[in-house]
């Protein structure tokens, strides 16, 4: 009897505890699927009011968005050594929340079909070029900024015109700040609304729409429509062989005329330059061109490069340049490409 009643309680004790183990581990397991669903409906109610008013705070908060990664640029810049890095995400002050009476920018409409046929505003008579002997272009990417102010206050002082490529700033201080270059007779054109590589360069569409988006920009802000421009990163860069060709092709067949550069500052070189290296760098390379087209920056955080102006205009003066902003029948300077 002990023998045998010994056996069996165990094993019914047993049993009820893979019962009751059992039981409890249903509970968990209805728990945990309760708790996905909840977790799941709570994330696409937020995923849906986050994607919704893209036409609305939009129109507000504009400032580009990230760019990816800076500055491998044009190595096949026919040995220019020239550097043409990311916007500036540090320039804060171009950015305002408070834009009454700045015109709503909206983002282009999604398009479809061929992109030759996308646009059509975007088209200008194709222009007769012409070369002027020793003369020199002073052009700043990536504005308007903190620092175009001060980049105006000086060209104004020394009477000489310059070009400005800008981007998607938007807000009272930067429609300012580009009417400011507009009104002083300097030239306005555009570098890229986004100025992120990756999403300009994935198609000619990609970048057409990115370009109809800063052209309305600076349309809206200053009455000028562009009618000149400077890819990110130059006419061929790293990011864009495989499509180049084909958004050089449609940009000609549209009028528009694009510069590259043949004597840079090296402000957007890694790790900066001095006052003194921007001076050098402009000087040394455009002692021995007859046509110079100068690649600065307009952003906050190149602050050598405003201070390094005054030096660099009167050198390049010294050198017998006249220096003019470019207009579309300057004869472009491009890297070499095919
Ligand atoms: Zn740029």
């Amino acid at each position: 009897m002990p023998y045998k009643a010994s056996r069996r309680k165990p094993a019914i004790t047993g049993n009820k505890k893979w019962a009751v183990f059992l039981i409890l581990f249903c509970v968990i397991l209805i728990f945990i699927g309760i708790g996905i669903l909840i977790y799941r409906l709570a994330d696409s109610q937020t995923e849906e009011t986050m994607a919704e008013p893209a036409g609305t705070a939009s129109a507000v908060n504009t400032q580009p968005p990230a760019p990816d990664n800076p500055s491998t640029e044009p190595s096949s810049s026919a040995g220019q050594n020239a550097s043409e890095p990311e916007a500036s995400s540090t320039d804060s002050g171009a950015v305002s929340t408070s834009s009454e009476d700045v015109p709503v920018v909206t983002p282009p409409a999604e398009q479809t079909g061929n992109y030759q046929e996308w646009f059509p505003d975007l088209h200008f008579p194709k222009p007769e070029y012409t070369t002027k002997d020793k003369t020199a272009y002073l052009t700043f990417d990536d504005g308007p900024s903190e620092n175009t102010d001060k980049v105006l206050d000086i060209l104004k002082e020394k009477g000489v015109k310059a070009t400005f490529f800008v981007v998607g700033k938007e807000g009272p201080d930067a429609q300012r700040r580009m009417q400011r270059i507009v009104n002083e007779g300097h030239t306005i054109a555009i570098h890229s609304y986004t100025h992120d590589y990756k999403q300009i360069y994935a198609s000619p569409g990609a970048f057409l729409k990115d370009f109809e988006h800063i052209s309305t920009l600076v349309e809206s802000y200053t009455g000028v429509k562009p009618n000149i421009f400077r890819f990110p990163g130059g006419t061929v860069n790293a990011y864009n062989k495989n499509v180049y060709k084909d958004i050089t092709a449609e940009m000609l067949r549209r009028g528009y005329t694009f510069y590259d550069w043949n004597v840079s500052s090296g402000d957007a070189s890694a790790g900066g330059a001095t006052k003194q290296q921007c001076i050098d760098n402009v000087l040394n390379d455009s002692k021995s061109k007859n046509r110079a087209v100068i690649l600065c920056h307009d952003a906050a955080d190149k602050k050598t490069t405003v201070e390094a102006l005054p030096a660099i205009i009167d050198g390049l003066t010294e050198q017998g340049f006249t220096l003019e902003a470019l207009d579309n029948t300057v004869k472009p300077v491009t890297f070499n490409y095919e």
